[in-house]
């Protein structure tokens, strides 16, 4: 009988998209237990959900862990290197600024560098902090070099993503997987077999009648939730009272300049743009709002915005932000959009993948299935979503926007209580809550409040135990040392070049 306390000995994932291959990798690598076995069902016929090109850092330890190699996966992927974000026109129309992935300057006197940064200058309007943040102006200036391991140096200040081309990754991956003993079953999955005591899943049934048993289900199927809502409907915790973007259209172009290290994403009348720059093409795409804008004006905004000739017709999506309530239910385990879904403002999704496989191999019932384990797996990732969501919502909700509905709209929504109280604090005395786990650290926050004009009263009063004069006298050559630090650096199309080479 399918039931807690069930040995595991023949897992099964089911969809081969990105959540799909990346877990059958990780699973066949960094586990892959004596004695059971792991197989991949997905359909061609179905594909996937063919967008998801701009990365997190945590990518990069994710192929490390793996063993990949760093030059093969770029060339293969067609990938860029990604620095942060610049984000356009979110504060007030023609306002901007990068979150980078790395810390402005370093903290004084065991006081954060944004204290002294506002007690020398008292804002961005007489010095941007960006000015003190490497990845931002090796962003803006197009040059690249990988992080230095020396604490002491400068070049240790900030860490890297990839901009890539997901269909792709996928594809390579499915050959490591498939070369680590992932066994890859193609088919349509019209149904599920269940166990009638228990409710665990103990099948698939595939078209042509063919079953596909096992002990542990990861539902990678995407939007649809196959098992995870099919079979066991688990339900779904909707936010879109907070982030009502329900619909994206996807245009990729070609490109008209060398790749730069970041993606951007424009505030639009009624959501945003993404602009994604990879080695072989550009990746565009209008995450709106479906109340304010239609798909046709949608699909004309975007292909108005681009800068070279499309290479496909517009593809539309929809999608209702929020989460699975239980992600992992029984012996099914929600990996990917199956999961949950937030627009990809911060390109959180593929990460979100990985920390549901990071728990799924901490946790992972080599000793049979435990309730235990579905209720921790389910504690951190309510978490890691939820500290998305809010992070996404501040983007919205700190803005001066006024000039179309969506916008006067976003600007007037209640926040959830978790926000407001981070905020709060903040606007007191610039004091950003340090979560222990969690995605997005102090100068995540940072930048958005400052590039959206959120500035706080007053700084860490600790900030004034240093002599003022001498330290912006320091703060102003640390802005000079990092541009002549970047001017030293090859270019990024170099970096790419190198890396072609190499692999
Ligand atoms: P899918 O790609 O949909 O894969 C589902 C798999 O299940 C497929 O293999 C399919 O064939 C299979 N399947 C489904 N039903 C069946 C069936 N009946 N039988 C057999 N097989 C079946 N993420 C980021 O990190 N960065 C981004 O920039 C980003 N941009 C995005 C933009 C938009 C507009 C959207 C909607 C998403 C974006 N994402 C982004 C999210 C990202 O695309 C996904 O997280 C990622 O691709 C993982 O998708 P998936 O593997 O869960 O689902």
């Amino acid at each position: 009988m399918a039931r807690f306390g069930q040995q595991v000995e023949k897992v099964v994932i089911v969809g081969g998209g990105t959540a799909g291959w990346m877990t059958a990798s990780a699973l066949a690598k960094l586990l892959r237990p004596a004695g059971v076995s792991i197989t991949l069902v997905e359909s061609e016929a179905i594909g996937t959900v063919g967008v998801g090109e701009a990365t997190l850092p945590h990518l990069r330890f994710f192929n490390q862990r793996l063993g990949i190699d760093e030059n093969e996966f770029i060339t293969r992927t067609e990938a860029t290197i990604k620095l942060g974000i610049e984000f356009c026109d979110w504060g007030r129309i023609g306002d901007r600024y990068i979150h980078p992935f790395g810390d402005y300057g370093r903290s004084i006197g065991g006081v954060g560098f944004h204290h002294h940064w506002l007690r020398a200058f008292g804002g961005p309007e007489a010095q941007r902090i960006c000015d003190f943040s490497l990845p931002v102006v090796m962003a803006e200036e197009g040059r690249f070099s990988p992080p230095s391991d020396d604490p002491e140096s400068l070049m240790s200040t900030f860490s890297y993503a990839y901009q890539m081309d997901a269909g792709l990754y996928a594809r390579f991956l499915r050959s490591f997987a498939e070369r680590h003993g992932v066994t890859r079953t193609e088919g349509r999955i019209t149904g599920h077999r269940l166990d009638p005591e228990t409710g665990f899943v103990t099948g698939l049934r595939l078209d042509g009648g063919r079953e596909v048993g096992g002990d542990l289900f990861v539902d990678c199927s995407g939007f649809r939730g196959l098992l995870i809502e099919g079979a066991l409907g688990a339900g779904y915790e909707d936010w879109s009272g907070v982030l009502p973007c329900d619909r994206a259209v996807a245009v990729p172009c070609e490109s008209t300049e060398a790749p730069r290290p970041y993606t951007r994403a424009t505030a639009r009348p009624a959501g945003w743009h993404w602009r994604i720059p990879l080695q072989h093409r550009v990746g565009n795409g209008y995450v709106y709002c479906s109340d304010h804008l239609s798909d046709d004006e949608a699909a004309s905004d975007i292909l108005s915005g681009i800068e070279g000739a499309a290479i496909a017709e517009p593809r539309f999506l929809r999608f209702t932000t929020g989460r699975r309530r239980k992600q992992w239910s029984k012996n099914v385990v929600a990996v990917g959009l199956s999961a949950g879904f937030l627009e990809p403002l911060e390109s959180t999704s593929i990460y979100l993948i990985q920390a549901a496989i990071t728990q799924l191999v901490e946790l992972f019932p080599s000793d049979g299935l435990r309730e235990e384990d579905c209720a921790e797996f389910d504690r951190v990732l309510n978490l890691e979503y939820e500290r998305v969501r809010d992070f996404l919502v501040l983007h919205y909700h700190a803005t001066e926007r006024d000039n179309t509905p969506f916008w006067n709209r976003m600007r007037t929504l209640s926040i959830p209580d978790s926000l407001a109280e981070k905020m709060a604090l903040f606007r007191e005395r610039g004091y950003v809550i340090q979560y222990k786990d969690g995605l997005f650290l102090e100068p995540s926050w940072l930048a958005v409040y400052l590039g959206q004009r959120v500035l706080p009263k007053a700084f860490d009063p600790r900030a004034v135990r240093t002599d003022g004069e001498k330290t912006k006298a320091a703060l102003t050559g640390l802005a000079t040392e990092i541009r002549s630090v970047v001017n030293t650096l090859p270019s990024h199309s170099a970096y790419l070049n190198q890396a072609a080479r190499v692999a």
